[in-house]
């Protein structure tokens, strides 16, 4: 099923996203995740690939499996950087002929070896990935789009980029799913934005839970992402003590959800890091806040 149809049945989604093992780790472990990852019922599943990078090869393989072994949809991220456009024919063939109707078309990021980020790839930006897409593929497929709560980290125009964004969405965008974010009110305000600047399509809210310490300078790094004095606090406090950050990031990423879900989230795409354990535990703080939208009474006339 196409993500496009399950935004339009559901009031809310509630998606994975996974990464594939480098080259040097056995492909089995990203399946032991995905056994413990079935049993919360995801919508859908999401598979990173590394722009240019050693990880990209075994993307595809790991979300037609998402699909076919785990009964699952998918959702293969393909990116411009490094891809031509035989390439991405190839790789879009192949999971369309496996039963995979969705692809997140991004720029992707650079490897740092990397001069130009543009090196070797026929698509400039994430826009001209889409623009290809459809008029090659048509409805066959669904296409999702990455959005920036706080603005993409090489924009310094926050106009420009909603702009941008806007721009993406006409050229064929179904669904967007956010960079991850600490602060909702972030979230609330860009959304907003978004329904000012003409956008219509449903967006997912990307929550990651925090449980380890090396992962926060990464991210802020790589993405930006503005950090609450109360978050700040918790890092501070159990920054030497694994156990207790790993328990403080999934309460925090938790309240995140239960506040998002309260105002009206059309999704959550939880950022797992391949730590099925963590999202487990996140679902099952939410459980019955997800049962609560499958036993709503317009949500079930929605279904039929
Ligand atoms: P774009 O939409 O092309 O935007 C990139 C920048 O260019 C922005 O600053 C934008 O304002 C600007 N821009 C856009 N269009 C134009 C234009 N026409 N002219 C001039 N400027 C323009 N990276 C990976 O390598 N692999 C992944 O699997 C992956 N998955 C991701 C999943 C999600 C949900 C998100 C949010 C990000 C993911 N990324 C991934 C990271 C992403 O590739 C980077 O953030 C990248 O820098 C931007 O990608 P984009 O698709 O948003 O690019």
């Amino acid at each position: 099923m196409k993500i496009k149809d399950i935004f339009e049945r559901k009031k809310f989604v509630f998606s994975f996203e996974i990464f594939p093992p480098k080259p040097t780790t056995p492909l089995d472990r990203i399946y032991s995740t995905l056994d413990d990852l079935k049993g919360p019922s995801p919508d859908f599943i999401s598979v990173t690939y590394g722009a240019g990078g050693s990880t990209r090869d075994r993307s595809p393989q790991i979300a037609i499996d998402v699909k076919n072994v785990y009964d699952i949809e998918s959702l293969a991220h393909l990116t411009c950087i490094g891809s031509t456009r035989d390439e991405v024919v190839g790789v879009v063939d192949l999971l369309l002929e496996s039963g995979v109707h969705n692809i997140l078309a991004l720029r992707g990021d650079p490897p740092q070896e990397a001069v130009s980020p543009f090196v070797g790839g026929d698509f400039s930006h994430a826009i001209d990935l889409v623009k290809f897409l459809r008029e090659r593929y048509g409805e066959k497929i669904a296409i999702g789009g990455a959005a920036y709560p706080e603005g993409h980290i090489e924009c310094d125009d926050p106009i420009k980029d909603l702009h941008y964004l806007k721009q993406k969405v006409d050229a064929g965008v179904d669904f967007l799913v956010t960079q991850l974010f600490f602060d909702n009110e972030l979230f609330y305000r860009f959304v907003e934005r978004t329904s000012i600047a003409g956008i219509e399509v449903p967006i997912s809210a990307g929550i990651m839970p925090v449980v380890n310490k090396n992962q926060i300078e990464r991210i802020v790094t790589l993405c930006g992402a503005s950090l609450p004095k109360k978050f700040v606090r918790i890092l501070h406090r159990y920054a030497d003590d694994p156990r207790s950050l790993e328990e403080a990031g999934i309460a925090y990423a938790t309240d995140q959800i239960v506040d998002l879900i309260a105002s009206g989230v059309r999704g959550i795409h939880l950022y797992t890091m391949n730590k099925a354990h963590v999202a487990r535990k996140i679902t099952s703080n939410i459980e019955t806040l997800r049962e609560g939208f499958v036993n709503d009474k317009n949500n079930e006339e929605a279904l039929l």
